[in-house]
């Protein structure tokens, strides 16, 4: 079952926010996606490997499948074929793997690196300097990573409720964001995605500037596992 009038109002939030929507179906039947689908819902995310590559072969082919959680660089063969675009990158190594496997298949797949914002350990990603040095291996190897594409920013804030350390967070991001707009990727028009906000913060993240909003309980409702 998705809620569908919070799918409506959402909808009509990220036009007005220029920014994407990706429903977060992960631990959902397909049916549920299946439904959200039928509304006109094309993006959404998940974060195990084996389910989303059950549901992609059982849902319509035209669905913007979204990799959103953290992917061993084992795994990435198994989404290559068909992933649109995997959030969570937090090392060269995954970064090279997703280039070679996307080469298998004649794709280029959109990339974006996971800042970590959070004061939590538990939580995946790389702080300013780690990213700066990826990237400077990235553009020395430029030339043989054709079948990626550095798209933008990920980033989780801290489970907290409170709101000023988490757009705090999110400011963060979008200004390291604007760093390398500035930089390493002036003048490419594919580095445009700030994605941050969950069904908890997604005000404050695009409030803050974020584009791209990974929502899952408000429109699934909650989960017995995450
Ligand atoms: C599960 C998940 C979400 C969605 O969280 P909700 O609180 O259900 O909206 C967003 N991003 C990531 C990385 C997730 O793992």
């Amino acid at each position: 079952m998705v809620n569908r009038p919070v799918w409506e109002e959402l909808t009509k939030e990220m036009t007005a926010a220029g920014a994407t929507l990706v429903a977060v179906s992960k631990t959902k039947p397909s049916s549920d996606i299946q439904e959200l689908y039928d509304l006109g819902q094309r993006h959404f995310g998940e974060n195990y490997v084996q389910e989303l590559v059950a549901k992609h072969e059982e849902l319509p082919k035209d669905i913007i499948w979204h990799y959103i959680g953290h992917l061993q660089s084992n795994k990435v063969k198994y989404l290559a074929p068909f992933v649109h675009m995997i959030h969570a990158v937090d090392s060269f190594r995954l970064l090279e793997e997703i280039n070679k496997q996307a080469a298998k298949h004649n794709r280029t797949i959109d990339v974006l690196l996971q800042m970590y914002l959070a004061e939590e350990e538990t939580k995946f990603g790389m702080d300013e300097k780690e990213i700066l040095s990826l990237l400077d291996y990235y553009t020395a190897q430029r030339p043989q990573l054709q079948n990626i594409r550095i798209c933008g920013l990920m980033g989780m804030a801290s489970n907290t409720d409170n709101e000023q350390q988490i757009s705090d967070e999110f400011r963060r991001l979008c200004n390291f964001f604007t760093h390398l707009a500035d930089t390493t990727f002036f003048n490419q028009p594919h580095f445009a995605v700030k994605s941050i906000g969950m069904s908890s913060d997604y005000k404050l993240a695009l409030a803050q500037g974020g584009n791209m909003v990974r929502i899952g309980s408000m429109l699934f409702g909650s989960r017995n596992y995450s």
